[in-house]
């Protein structure tokens, strides 16, 4: 075997320049399956920042402002928790994934995928044509011609950018206040223009030109995929045992008895590499620039049928499915891994539903004991904090002692309102007789309502004289 085999990436010449990718128009049955799917992700990923849910926008990441809404439930840095929480599962989850099925997110679901292949690169079929015309074209001198095409499709790509740097902002700082900005004038805004300008530049940059460089480089993801993969993980591989059989692949020949003679059923006819988004050859084995598309898996099957041979040379298998000649089964092993991934989505999304909309920290004031009142009254004063992550008013809320007999009294004395997606502080003072107390520090359950309804639990410490015991 050659010793330099393998030794460089595909991207790159002897020289150590970039090697632009031109992949070939992918087209199969896969290729049609990720078409679908990639036309709901898409309508997915515009649609979500402009739907609202009981008034909050379904989708927002305001990272500025310090405000989430995940399925149009509002986070607050109170829920940081929930957020430390789903990042663990979804380590977890990523690291359970790969190792069962590969980079099945790589070619179905991923963002960079999805604009890059289903949107820039068939724009770019539809102006510059096939791989073939596309290489000509690159080769071609400035002429009028490709003047023409280069203008026309950076000018398609830019406005493309444009718009996802648009979604990305609604993204950012919420649809409403996106499009009020825009309805005032971009002028008006001048540093949002700015951010907006940066955003499509770099999005134009990504999808114009660093391209396949952002899985083979810069995704970390893409990077772990050598720790994460084994020889278990289904992948999209070439099945070498029967491609290369004894003697190797060969060129077809028509009548021949490849069989007979010792050859594989490789006919070596380029096809999976020219179709290959990231310039690699997947009959090497499994690589980290690989995003399991399934671009060679078409193509080998349209190839495989031509020349009569069974399809499935290029499919989803693991190293052991090639190596034991087995099919590919859901085994215990995968069964279980999937198992997993369900019950951590279920805890996640548990979590998410099961968050309350009002969230109440009562904690007593700072430097205060307690006081004795007449007939053996004790008093703590307490001061309280009522954060409302609804775009509704919660009304009449009031505060009662679920664990003690005993009663709470806000300074102001009257029940009160917190406003959407606001905050209500004050102080209160509970009043415990004695008799009722089990300790010097008891810890108490408060209720807090709206109206007659209990909307929320917490609790507090409340301090006594160590006599009370
Ligand atoms: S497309 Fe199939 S037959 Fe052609 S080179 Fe690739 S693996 Fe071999
Ligand atoms: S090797 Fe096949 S699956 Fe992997 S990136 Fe290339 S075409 Fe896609």
């Amino acid at each position: 075997m050659e010793e330099n085999f393998r030794d460089s990436i595909g991207t790159i010449n002897k020289e150590g320049k970039r090697a632009w990718v031109f992949p070939k128009k992918p087209s199969g049955p896969l290729y049609e399956y990720r078409k679908y799917v990639s036309y709901a992700l898409l309508l997915f990923l515009l649609a979500s920042p402009f739907i609202k849910i009981n008034g909050n926008q379904f989708l927002m990441f305001n990272v500025l402002e310090r405000r989430f809404n995940i399925f149009g439930l509002p986070f607050w840095p109170q829920d940081f928790y929930l957020f430390v929480l789903s990042m663990i599962i979804g380590v977890v989850f990523i690291a359970l994934f790969t190792v069962a099925f590969g980079r099945i997110f790589c070619g179905w679901l991923c963002p960079q995928t999805i604009f890059m292949e289903m949107v820039f690169r068939r724009v770019e079929y539809w102006i510059d044509g096939d791989r073939g015309a596309q290489k000509r074209l690159d080769r071609q001198e400035w002429n009028a011609e490709k003047i023409k095409k280069r203008a026309l499709k950076w000018t398609v790509f830019f406005f493309i950018s444009f718009l996802i740097a648009n979604v990305f902002l609604a993204y950012l700082i919420g649809s409403d206040r996106l499009l009020l900005y825009i309805s005032q004038g971009p002028f008006r805004h001048i540093s949002t223009l700015v951010s907006l300008l940066i955003f499509t530049a770099v999005f134009f940059f990504v999808f114009a030109w660093f391209r396949e460089q952002v899985c083979i480089i810069a995704c970390p993801y893409g990077r772990m995929q050598g720790v994460l993969l084994d020889n278990k993980s289904v992948v999209v591989a070439y099945d070498h045992k029967r491609g290369e059989a004894e003697k190797g692949r060969k060129k077809f020949k028509k009548g021949e008895d490849r069989q007979a003679l010792g050859h594989g059923d490789c006919i070596d006819c380029f096809q999976c590499v020219n179709v290959c988004p990231t310039g690699i050859d997947i009959r090497n084995g499994t690589q980290l620039e690989c995003v399991n598309c399934t671009a060679c898996i078409d193509e080998c099957d349209t190839i495989m049928e031509n020349v009569h041979l069974p399809k499935g040379l290029i499919r989803y298998a693991s190293e052991e499915n090639i190596e034991k000649k087995t099919p590919f089964e859901f085994t215990p092993r995968l069964k279980g891994y999937s198992a997993v991934l369900l019950i951590l989505i279920g805890i996640l999304a548990g979590m998410l539903f099961l968050r309350n909309d009002l969230e109440a920290n009562i904690l007593r004031l700072p430097g205060q004991l307690y006081e004795h009142k007449e007939n053996n009254i004790i008093s703590n004063v307490f001061t309280y904090k009522l954060l409302n992550k609804t775009t509704k008013t919660i009304d009449d809320v009031s505060f009662k002692l679920l664990s003690h007999n005993g009663k709470i009294e806000v300074v102001t004395h009257e029940n009160f309102d917190v406003p959407a997606q606001g905050l209500s502080e004050g102080t209160l003072f509970i009043e415990i007789n004695n008799s009722a107390l089990n300790g010097d520090k008891d810890k108490l359950r408060i209720g807090v309502y709206s109206g007659e309804h209990l909307i929320e639990t917490t609790t507090a410490r409340f301090l006594a004289p160590r006599s009370y015991k």
